[in-house]
């Protein structure tokens, strides 16, 4: 039942892990999980909200990084409403091929779960019936390794590149471009591939469902070398005078997450957990060991394993069940059964400790900086746990470090012997668990000191237990989060999908993943009745269990250059090895790649991708019922009547222009100290359990956005939270007490939280670059991009930096605790506070009396700080410059951009919306990650600010990808596309516009409307442009976009000093060079 556990590690928000690598980063903004790129992308500029990076993931997506994505993220619906336990009378025993095996009605979803098995090929299905419009399908192979190639993965890209049924290259791409999909993605993960797609318009949902199917069973891949080389690897070579390079979209993929010592620390992690079966190899690929990788090896991977009796079939949602069995066997009744060897050998546990010490790439580094990383890790079992165990084990997981405040992070934070924790506990992904904890920003001389600290403070935790409040706030945290169900933007069906795949896979039960009700029951009586349940589980899956792991990490300034050396010997050597007219071989093979990359799909091919009408979006916007009321002292509640289950979401909202200039770059971790030092009355412990026993949490953090036509942005502290309808006030006396009477003085903790972020924004920077460059250019030209950079960028590293120096002194420290409480009595006002909250009608009328009560307890004023918004002033904007910000990495990230209202004179329109997506999924894709081997290229419009950003993502390529940006308007001018493919680029933005979204979603994207002045009127007027987009609007883009290519554009690019350097041999003057790390 890791069920409870995966809900658990959800709640225990901080916990990040996870194991697949997505197919397409869909560049979510500065988010730590970029796993593998997503191919859709949110253009950063268009939410230009400080949102912690966590808030935005979903739960089951985040940090381990060991799987890939193709592609990834759409927003989230209410909970499907509980059916009824009756057998549908639609349900049949026998049909299509396939036979029931099994029925269950699981409450905890309100639905029917039933499993099939194909009578020819032996497929199995799992076939869940509910009132959810948000269709899940999802199809997954078994697909374990005995080598580093990549396979799997490089598989995973290719068999979506053209198929029997759709003979074009990419109908991936056309599906991103044409459907109203809210999830199109595939994840590799160390020993399956997943092929997921959700929609809530079924006639979508049956299209893409096809296309998957097709794609997955009859790729063109398999037969055309061509895109394995694309997708893969293959050497390239313009001209016979020139030195031989590798290029591959999962090679460059792979080379990003090599230079991450994040993703290089669990990568080794989990190599050295599984010496003996198929973890011990990497599913993603070492950019090493990929160019060992042959065709014919790719072929016979595809053969063997992409096979029905091999597959794991899902669907989910409110659509025909019968429907669903005759699409798959339209598919499966081709295939015949067959023995497919695809288990995953069980590790034996080993009696013996080990350790492992290897290196990451680093920077010179500071004077004095060590910056190892130190973990112990384990294999907590080999056999399945049962289901009480695996239930204690999650309660277990969450009292010791799910929260900042639970005993062993807090002993990992407290202890300064690193900058912040990770690994952060249980991880149960794979077959067998594994728990993982440690630092990093560790001195290597204090490695021991770590591993010594884990060890006793488990010893300590074994024997004194946890306190009955602790244990009372993980009960409702837990079981708040497992009923509110709120996957984010991640469609539930996914959610529960992955859930029982993480069982099914291993040929256990996949229906006890979904019930956890009873067993959670029958826990909690156990722990009211006094027994010690977690002494004897500490003993016997962590000290007493000896398959231990210790991993360091070590910083090696020498080895970017040494493996950037090392892959130039391979490279000259085979070169070496041909003879002449292989050379020549090699030479018109790029040719013709490249030609083939560029040459577009005929429409008539293009035709075969199903697409839906403009008749099937409905012409009118859909609101979120509002109503708004003044309240006292010039305070504002917005109240959204919604379906949430009993829960209610509340933000309140305080104007941040009151706070002076120079504070700003505290902001953030004043809003983050207000919940991590006690309070006048309480201990940070204590805090924390009141918020864990009365909540389902509260989160503090800077927003902030441009609005159109005005100079001077947004920008508010948001506290958020939400609980039990019942529990309302107990949740607003919280934020009341946290507001008004939170210790700021802290001094051990603050350093802790400023270490913490420095790390975090170091290791950001070298996995996603984009976003860091792409802030720093909005930062040169608007008011509230700089306020971003300030509070999150580049900047705020350095002003970081600087503040770890001023803590160390108790002068600094003194004259820091004052800022904080000088930010505090700025922003503290009920004057201009705005309250939004999201529930049913009787919840909010019973919660309206308790927001007057919680305003009355705030100053109706702030201390006058004399306009501080006019301390605000342009000195906040960053130079007009193009920079190169340089950071040890194998790959780049170039930005380059504009402003369209400042430098075009362009006045927005919904077009704009149709056409950015277009740019960035044809000549931007096709270029800069087809033809130049990038993970990712695409672009974003920022239609408050007016900022036009063209962003890559891991590119091999610095100069080639800026000569594509600038020729994009080109590109635009020369299309006149067909009413068919016009219909489609409409439809698929439509998709964007109407993403899915659950009613906390809802409440939220409305308040952000208020905020920024943005009405219903004007959003059906967008509508009603997007939906008569025209060829003549594409050219009229085209134009505005012309001064991105012209004297306004600047570039930033996060690159190598090497790199940087060789750009200005090329070109001398072209850009500073910065070094960061
Ligand atoms: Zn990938």
């Amino acid at each position: 039942m890791s069920t409870l556990r995966r809900g658990i590690s959800s709640a225990a928000a901080g916990a990040a892990r996870a194991t697949a690598v997505p197919a397409v980063l869909i560049s979510v903004p500065c988010t730590r999980t970029a796993i593998h790129m997503p191919r859709q992308a949110v253009p950063f500029g268009a939410s230009p909200l400080l949102v912690p990076a966590r808030r935005r993931v979903p739960g089951g997506l985040m940090g381990r990084q060991s799987f890939h994505v193709l592609a990834a993220a759409a927003p989230a619906v209410a909970p499907a409403a509980a059916s009824t336990a009756v057998l549908p009378d639609a349900i049949v025993e026998k049909a299509h091929g396939f036979t029931l095996q099994r029925t269950q009605f699981v409450k905890e979803y309100g639905s029917h779960v039933l499993l099939y098995k194909h009578d020819k090929t032996g497929a199995e299905l799992i076939s869940v019936l509910n009132s959810d419009e948000n269709k899940t399908f999802g199809v997954v192979f078994r697909t374990p390794v005995d080598d580093s190639t990549g396979i799997p993965h490089i598989l995973e890209h290719s068999v979506l590149c053209g198929s029997r049924k759709y003979p074009i290259k990419e109908p991936f791409v056309e599906l991103m471009k044409s459907s109203l999909n809210t999830f199109l993605n595939a994840f590799t993960y160390p020993d399956r591939t997943c092929y997921p797609v959700a929609s809530t318009n079924t006639q979508d949902f049956y299209n893409l469902v096809d296309v998957y199917l097709d794609a997955v069973f009859h790729p063109r891949c398999v037969s055309d070398r061509r895109v394995f080389e694309q997708e893969g690897w293959h050497f390239e070579l313009d001209n016979k005078e020139e030195p031989l390079t590798y290029k591959g979209v999962v090679f460059n993929e792979m080379k990003g997450v090599y230079s991450s010592p994040d993703s290089r620390y669990y990568r080794i992690v989990q190599q050295a957990l599984f010496p003996d079966n198929t973890y011990r190899h990497d599913s993603g690929g070492d950019p090493e060991v990929i160019p060992n990788l042959t065709f014919e090896q790719f072929q016979q991977f595809h053969a063997k394993y992409y096979h029905p009796s091999n597959a794991r079939f899902w669907f989910y949602g409110d659509d025909d069940p019968v429907k669903r069995l005759a699409l798959l066997d339209s598919y499966l009744k081709e295939f015949e059964r067959r023995e497919v060897n695809s288990s995953v050998e069980t590790q034996k546990l080993k009696r013996m400790p080990r350790s492992v010490t290897e290196y990451y790439a680093a920077g010179d580094g500071e004077e004095g900086e060590q910056k190892a990383y130190v973990g112990v890790s384990w294999v907590l079992s080999d056999n399945p746990l049962d289901v009480e165990t695996e239930l204690a084990l999650g309660f277990l997981d969450y009292l010791m470090l799910g929260t900042p405040a639970a005993p062993l992070r807090k002993a990992l934070n407290d202890s300064r012997l690193g900058a912040a924790v990770i690994g952060g506990g249980v991880d149960d992904d794979l077959k067998q668990p594994c728990f993982t904890l440690g630092l990093k920003g560790v001195d290597p001389a204090d490695s021991d000191k770590v591993e010594e600290l884990i060890t006793s403070k488990l010893k300590e935790l074994a024997t004194s237990g946890f306190s009955a409040s602790a244990i009372e706030a993980a009960i409702n945290t837990i079981e708040f989060s497992l009923r509110e169900n709120n996957t984010g933007s991640f469609p539930r069906g996914l959610s529960l999908m992955l859930r029982a795949v993480g069982a099914w896979i291993y040929d256990r039960d996949p229906f006890t993943q979904m019930q956890w009700e009873d067993a959670l029951s029958s826990f909690k009586s156990k722990l009211a009745s006094g027994q010690d349940v977690f002494g004897p589980l500490i003993h016997s899956l962590l000290l007493d269990n000896h398959h231990r792991v210790t991993v360091r990490l070590l910083p090696d300034p020498e080895l970017a250059a040494t493996t950037e050396a090392k892959e130039k010997a391979r490279l000259e050597a085979a070169r070496g090895a041909m003879k002449d007219d292989q050379l020549d071989a090699v030479v018109e093979n790029t040719s013709a790649l490249k030609e083939l990359q560029e040459t577009p799909d005929p429409p008539e091919a293009l035709a075969c991708i199903p697409a839906l009408q403009l008749s099937d979006i409905p012409p009118t916007i859909t609101k979120v019922p509002t109503s708004s009321k003044a309240l006292a002292d010039g305070a504002t509640l917005l109240a959204h009547d919604l379906f949430t289950n009993d829960v209610l979401y509340l933000e309140a909202a305080f104007d941040l222009r009151s706070v002076p200039a120079r504070l700003l770059p505290l902001v953030p971790l004043f809003c983050r100290s207000l919940t991590q030092m006690g309070t006048s009355s309480e201990s940070f412990v204590e805090l924390t359990e009141r918020i864990g026993r009365k909540t389902g949490g509260i989160s503090i953090y800077p927003f902030t956005s441009a609005v159109r036509g005005k100079e001077q942005p947004v920008a508010y502290i948001m506290v958020r939270g939400k609980a039990m309808g019942g529990k309302s006030a107990d949740m607003l006396d919280l934020m009341r007490d946290i507001l008004l009477t939170a210790r700021l003085d802290d001094r051990q903790r603050f350093t802790q939280m400023v270490a913490e972020t420095k790390a975090s924004m170091e290791s950001g920077i070298i996995s996603g670059g984009h976003s860091y460059a792409g802030k720093r250019l909005a930062a040169q030209r608007g008011m509230a991009a700089a306020l971003s950079e300030t509070m999150g960028g580049l900047s705020y590293l350095e002003s970081i930096r600087s503040l770890a120096k001023k803590v160390e002194t108790d002068d600094g420290w003194q004259e820091v605790k004052s800022d904080l409480e000088a930010i505090r009595s700025a922003l503290l006002q009920r004057n201009g506070a705005i309250v939004n909250m999201t529930a049913d009608a009787a919840t909010l009328s019973a919660v309206e009396g308790q927001v007057s009560d919680f305003l009355a307890a705030l100053p109706a004023a702030s201390a006058p700080t004399a306009n501080a918004a006019q301390s605000w002033s342009n000195a906040l904007l960053l130079p007009r410059t193009n920079e190169a910000l340089c950071v040890p990495t194998q790959v780049n990230y170039v930005a380059k951009a504009a402003n369209l209202f400042q430098d075009a004179g362009y006045e927005l329109n919904g077009s704009a919306y149709v056409v950015e997506k277009y740019l960035g999924n044809t000549w931007l894709w096709d270029r800069v990650r087809v033809v130049g081997g990038a993970y990712g290229g695409f672009c974003s419009f920022d239609s408050h600010s007016g900022m036009f950003t063209y962003m890559s993502y891991r590119d091999p390529n610095l100069l080639d990808t800026l000569g594509t940006y600038d020729g994009s308007a080109d590109y635009l001018r020369s299309l006149e596309l067909s009413k068919d493919e016009l219909t489609k680029a409409i439809i698929g933005t439509m998709g964007d516009i109407d993403a899915y979204q659950l009613p906390d979603a809802k409440g939220y994207s409305a308040l952000v409307r208020h905020l920024l002045g943005v009405t219903d009127e004007e959003r059906q007027i967008r509508r009603d442009q997007i939906l008569g987009t025209s060829n003549k609007d594409f050219k009229a883009f085209a134009d505005a976009i012309e001064c991105v290519r012209g004297a306004a554009g600047r570039v930033v690019a996060v690159t190598s000093l090497d790199k940087a350097k060789s750009v200005l041999d090329e070109k001398p003057d072209f850009w500073e060079v910065k070094k960061v790390l």
